[in-house]
């Protein structure tokens, strides 16, 4: 007889382990189930050519497209979740994005709370993941019951520059929040050491704030705290009543285990939460558990991304370049068009990473000609919000393998804030330069592989007819089944999603811990 836990979390992610670290003080039995094994620490971690070309920590699942074609997504499966490999840009959702929005293909929905419930849990959140920043410099965040814990990581000599000169232009540059263990102060002996390294790399020396280092690693020792690796959970099954989850399932070493506890947490990414209700069929749930209302897997999001180098003539020898946003055109909504989004600056380029995104374009370029172009190049992100289309969902076929069905929405948007970007680059004296446009992970030829901002699938709400889960992310049909992952976002904004997603876990964790008594 294997033991009985108080709560079971699926997955050890940004949502499923800021859960565990949530509820561990309390010392409850807690079991963390995760598919992974923790992320090996080699110099591996911060070659170019290993992570983009290699793919050395994609995990090697296969999804398929609507046409049936196999794609590897852009998945990693390690203790941390994706944020093993995230570049920690931490960012609140604006009070709108609670709200409606229309965009030019339709309506972004409410959230069933606003910005003001879930304010007290990001502040938490920032402090949890010693978010660095500034409070108070872009004029589209809402409002903040407390600073970031630590000030802005300051901006190289190059993208001071940059800052001075949007500033000059009239626009409203700020300090992009960042997660890591940096004291400037205390350089060099704090954690991190300012490297190159950090957007789509994993942090070699743990400097990184992600849910591995900053909310799991605390927990192993604790009595209270089971960690299994390796454990891939593939499904639940419930009492004979259907009413609550009795059993989880996993494979473990090729094994068969089942688990139980009084409350079971999915945080496995919105598409692995999904499947694992997809192929929970039982009796008293034939399509899927808690898919009465046919809502499971439909509404994914992933947001329309763009990374975009302007290459100047002036090389550009920033190490860390991720220290500087613009939100102007976040809230810019028009009659005919939604609001177009964020730009951010990403990870500095380098020769190894082009070769890994841009295959076609560079697979004949000598190697020499790749270095000229990323020693000159300036990194940029643009966001633009997708819908939650009903039609863009995860199934699964018979044998259990995931479908994945995207069609891309508000291209208008989209091209209209690539339009307000190339005036930014004038500004910034990078327009007279080629633009070299690529998606994110242009490794893949598939855009939709790259699922890094995946959300929706399991979308909260307050009506069971559509959505899954209700305002606790409690199953609406069962009685101790909750989400604690991306799975849960109605709607996904436009800056990155995973402060949102911790925000959320601690917001679920406290409920928990109430339940709980
Ligand atoms: C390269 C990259 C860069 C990114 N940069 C940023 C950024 O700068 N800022 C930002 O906000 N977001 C960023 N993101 C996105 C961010 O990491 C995710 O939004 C966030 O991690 C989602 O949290 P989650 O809990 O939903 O999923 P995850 O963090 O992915 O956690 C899911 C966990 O579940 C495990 N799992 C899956 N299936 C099973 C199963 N069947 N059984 C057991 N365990 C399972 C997985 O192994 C994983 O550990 C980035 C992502 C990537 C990949």
């Amino acid at each position: 007889m294997t033991e009985h836990y108080d709560v079971i979390i699926v997955g050890s992610g940004a949502g499923g382990g800021t859960l565990a670290n949530t509820l561990a003080p309390s010392g409850k039995k807690i079991l963390l189930l995760e598919r992974g094994d923790f992320l090996p620490r080699e110099m591996g971690n911060w070659d170019p050519s290993a992570v983009f070309v290699d793919g050395r920590y994609l995990s090697p699942d296969t999804w398929y497209d609507p046409a049936g074609r196999p794609f590897q997504p852009q998945v990693h499966y390690f203790v941390g979740g994706a944020t093993k490999l995230y570049g920690a840009a931490l960012y609140r959702l604006r009070p709108a994005d609670f709200g409606e929005i229309r965009f030019s293909d339709g309506v972004s929905p409410a959230w069933p709370l606003d910005y003001s419930d879930l304010e007290p849990f990001y502040t938490k959140a920032e402090w949890l993941y010693q978010v660095h920043g500034d409070h108070g410099e872009d004029p589209t965040e809402g409002p903040v019951s407390r600073q970031y814990p630590h000030p802005a990581v300051s901006h190289e000599p190059r993208v001071q520059r940059i800052h001075d000169d949007l500033a000059k232009a009239g626009y409203h540059p700020f300090h992009a929040p960042c997660g890591i263990m940096l004291d400037e102060a205390r350089r060099p002996a704090s954690p991190c050491i300012r490297c190159a390294w950090c957007d789509g790399y994993p942090c070699l020396v743990h400097a990184k704030a992600d849910a591995e280092v900053i909310a799991v690693r605390p927990l192993l020792g604790l009595p209270n705290v089971t960690l299994l690796t390796g454990a891939e959970v593939i499904r639940l099954d419930t009492d004979p009543y259907g009413h609550s989850v009795s059993n989880v399932v996993a494979s473990r070493d090729g094994e068969i285990e089942a688990y139980t506890a009084d409350i079971v947490v999915l945080a496995a990414g919105a598409t692995n939460t999904a499947k694992i209700l997809l192929r929970s069929v039982l009796d008293k749930h034939p399509s899927g558990l808690a898919n009465g209302s046919d809502q499971v897997g439909r509404n994914y999001m992933f947001h329309n991304s763009k990374a975009v180098a302007g290459f100047g003539e002036e090389p550009n020898e920033t190490v860390f370049q991720k220290t500087l946003a613009i939100n102007d055109f976040y809230l810019d909504g028009s009659a005919d068009r939604g609001p177009l989004g964020n730009i951010q600056m990403l990870g500095k380029s380098n020769a190894g990473a082009m070769k890994g995104e841009e295959p076609h374009l560079t697979k004949l370029a000598p190697h020499w000609s790749l270095d000229t172009a990323a020693k000159h190049a300036v990194d940029f992100w643009l966001t633009t919000e997708d819908l939650p289309k009903p039609d863009n969902r995860v199934t699964l076929d018979g044998d259990g393998r995931v479908h994945l069905s995207y069609a891309f929405t508000n291209a208008t948007e989209t091209q209209a804030l690539y339009q307000e970007f190339k005036k930014v680059l004038n500004t910034i004296g990078l327009a007279k330069h080629h633009v070299l446009r690529k998606s994110f992970y242009m490794k893949m030829d598939i855009p939709i592989a790259a699922v890094a901002h995946q959300a929706g699938t399991c979308r909260f709400g307050t009506d069971p007819a559509s959505s899954v889960s209700d305002v606790n992310c409690k199953a609406h049909e069962l009685d101790n089944l909750y989400f604690a992952d991306a799975s849960i976002f109605p709607s996904i904004g436009a800056v990155n999603p995973a402060l949102t997603v911790i925000a959320n876990a601690i917001r679920v964790g406290e409920h928990l811990l109430k339940r709980l008594g």
